[in-house]
């Protein structure tokens, strides 16, 4: 029924929004959510194939920065809170053509952030609602060897991607302070995990690997990336967006630096330890070999890392899976997915 206030979630067919529809929907199971997604290439509906039945889930297939669609959708549901993932969000994607990232990322963002604070002005909720924007450790730019990026950190985006999501932050801040929405951003690191797009990096390292192809890391692989369970940004997510602060922004962490070199030769000893997969064909001592290094990215950030000590003290949010079981998980997730593939 579309009386029974609904959160809406946009993106959840992506990567990181389908897991959280699924710790939603499992943690909540009478509250009612609404999934707006473009199904863009990065999207799919295979990755709610388990909640898509379900009487309080219900699928919208629409653009965020459509402003009638987004307009109608807020007139027509009472939707209780916002929880906006959807994004053009691979930075590779982003050099090659920004257009898609300023109309999804911002526009998009925009036309959201309008169509809510006119519902729940309409209201008087504009400051109960909430509107909470998931963001990433990109804005704050590049790190040196050391120190870590706080919630207070200069936003210094330095590729397409990271600049649309910035000015996709600050117009959210906006609405915060000038009209009063109740609005919260989370910025996380790197996320990893089930039913992440083929084109992001852990995912390619187990493809290109399973199919012995040379597995692709840019320049000298001494990037360094904090890596982030997708179930435990889900958990944060879900801490943030019921208790956290209005107008504040919560950094995520994984607590697992590492370099894509020893990210790449450790999932590659995952994968040796597996039994033998790849076609018989291709003999090789350990999926380490195939390991090679590729002209580097444009304006490539050298290191990502952040300071979560507030959200782990003040909402008493803290990381549960390590890096190493947590790759475990996640290459198994990924070759028995690819078994399915080739059988
Ligand atoms: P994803 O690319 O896997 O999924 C994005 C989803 O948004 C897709 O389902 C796509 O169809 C949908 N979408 C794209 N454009 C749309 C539009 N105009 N209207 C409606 N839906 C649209 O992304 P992800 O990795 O799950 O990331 C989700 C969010 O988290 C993004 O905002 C991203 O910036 C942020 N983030 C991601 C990471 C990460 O490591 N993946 C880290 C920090 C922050």
């Amino acid at each position: 029924n579309n009386h029974q206030s609904s959160l809406l979630v946009t993106g959840g067919a992506g990567f990181i929004g389908s897991n959280f529809i699924h710790h939603y929907l499992h943690k909540y199971p009478d509250s009612k959510l609404i999934n707006l997604d473009k199904l863009t290439y990065a999207g799919s509906k295979n990755n709610l194939s388990e909640v898509q039945n379900l009487n309080n889930y219900q699928f919208i297939h629409g653009d965020i920065a459509d402003e009638k669609l987004v307009n109608d959708l807020f007139s027509t549901y009472d939707i209780a809170g916002v929880i906006h993932f959807a994004a053009e969000s691979h930075v590779d994607n982003s050099i090659e053509d920004a257009k898609a990232f300023i109309t999804t990322n911002v526009q998009g963002t925009y036309t959201l952030l309008q169509a809510a604070k006119q519902a729940w002005e309409k209201n008087n909720q504009l400051a109960k609602r909430r509107f909470h924007q998931i963001s990433t450790d990109e804005v704050y730019g590049s790190l040196g060897e050391t120190g870590k990026f706080h919630e207070e950190t200069p936003y210094n985006p330095r590729n397409p991607y990271s600049a649309s999501k910035a000015s996709a932050n600050m117009l959210v801040k906006s609405f915060g302070y000038t009209y009063g929405m109740n609005v919260v951003i989370s910025s996380s690191s790197n996320n990893y995990g089930p039913r992440q797009h083929a084109e992001k990096l852990i995912p390619t390292i187990i493809r290109k690997a399973l199919s012995g192809q040379p597995i692709p890391i840019y320049g000298d692989g001494r990037n360094v990336r904090d890596w982030l369970y997708v179930e435990d940004h889900c958990r944060a997510l879900d801490t943030i967006y019921h208790d956290g602060k209005t107008l504040e922004t919560y950094n995520v962490g994984g607590g697992n630096e590492k370099t894509n070199i020893k990210l790449a030769t450790e999932i590659c000893e995952i994968l040796d330890d597996l039994e033998p997969i790849i076609p018989t064909h291709i003999s090789l001592k350990s999926y380490k070999d195939l390991i090679t290094f590729t002209a580097d990215r444009l304006g490539h950030d050298q290191r990502y890392a952040v300071d979560d000590t507030k959200l782990q003290e003040t909402l008493g949010w803290k990381p549960t899976m390590t890096l190493s079981s947590g790759l475990r998980q996640t290459v198994e997730w990924y070759v028995a997915q690819w078994k399915q593939v080739i059988h």
